[in-house]
């Protein structure tokens, strides 16, 4: 379906920050490097919006929708063999998890004082891509400023690094064409009533069959964690944002080895992914154990805390992460 992205690219970060007089708080809070800067007056704003409708209403039929213990209002949520994929490709450092808050006791489980959303007594998680702060300027803003944005977003030209390649998550692939199906508003429709401009073209759109409702995104991409009790601390962690890497490893590895339609885990790739996760943990990064994804992430992190409010300019992200081997955008004249 046609939509106009040049120079936006809402869809990619939180741009929440953009809309708040005298703002300053724009730390991605995702952990190992990823500070902890949001308030929570921003989190419990009641701002969030939204990409995906509750996953687990479904999964079960259920009606109104539980809140995310993390803050991305632009959570991409990716399917079991995207995981694989990722850890296949070195990319592990791009994932975290998020949790929900169940709407009440009966429907979750107690973990770090917290109840969480579960299924069948398990609790429910998806995984997708970190958002570490970048210097962006969407929307034809002159000055660039400090948002979390997807770690495969391109800071200068506002396009996907990823976006001709077969990692290309299908939730970005297709959007907002699912948004539309759920007849949930998109985000090129906030970005036009915030600031202006045509970004939906047109509302018209093919087979949604990714969108995996019901049952069939149980263990495809909405996956629960057979033991609630090594979820202690991770879930508070994840709230606080300072998930480490080996806690992202547990939920990562559990997605990896999911079955689709089942409960049931895969110890070979449960293990499998886990050390896929946390080899690169105590050791130098190799070319086969990290690629640029993780010093990119912790890069934008230091740089966004040593900057101390001031602004680089995206074209920073030459020495960041193209140097480190990311992959070029084509830039938008190219497109024409
Ligand atoms: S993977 Fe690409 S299209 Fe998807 S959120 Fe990240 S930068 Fe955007």
């Amino acid at each position: 379906m046609e939509v106009n992205c040049e120079g936006c690219a809402g869809c990619c970060m939180d741009w929440r920050p953009l809309l708040e007089d005298g703002s300053e708080s724009t730390e991605a809070k995702d952990g190992e490097n990823g500070g902890d800067n949001a308030s929570s007056s921003d989190r419990d704003s009641g701002r969030r919006h939204r990409r995906q409708r509750d996953p687990i209403d479904s999964a079960t039929g259920d009606a109104s929708s539980r809140e995310p213990f993390d803050d991305d209002p632009n959570f991409v949520a990716l399917t079991r063999d995207e995981v694989r994929a990722f850890l296949e490709a070195g990319m592990a450092d791009a994932l975290t998890p998020r949790f929900w808050a169940a709407r009440n006791e009966s429907e979750g489980v107690g973990v770090d004082g917290h109840t969480v959303a579960a299924i069948a007594g398990r609790p429910a998680f998806f995984v997708g891509l970190r958002k570490p702060p970048k210097p962006v300027a969407p929307f034809g803003r002159e000055e660039p400023t400090w948002l979390p944005s997807c770690v495969f977003l391109d800071p200068t030209t506002l396009q996907c690094r990823i976006h001709e390649s077969d990692l290309f998550p299908d939730e970005c692939g297709s959007y907002p064409a699912y948004n539309l199906a759920l007849e949930q508003e998109t985000e090129c429709e906030r970005v036009e009533a915030a600031v202006g401009g045509d970004r939906l073209l047109e509302t018209e759109y093919d087979d949604t069959d990714g969108l995996l409702l019901g049952s069939q995104a149980l263990g495809a991409k909405l996956f629960s964690h057979p033991r609630p009790a090594d979820l202690e601390g991770i879930v508070d962690r994840t709230a606080a944002g300072e998930l480490t890497r080996r806690d992202r490893a547990e939920l990562i590895a559990v997605a990896a080895a999911s079955s689709p339609g089942t409960l049931a885990i895969s110890d070979h790739h449960y293990e499998w992914a886990k050390a896929r996760v946390i080899e690169g943990e105590d050791a130098e990064p190799t070319a086969e154990s990290e690629s640029w994804v993780g010093p990119v992430i912790r890069d934008w992190h230091e740089r966004c805390r040593e900057a101390d409010g001031a602004l680089p300019s995206p074209a920073v992200a030459d020495a960041v992460e193209v140097e480190r081997g990311a992959p070029e955008t084509p830039g938008w004249d190219a497109l024409e």
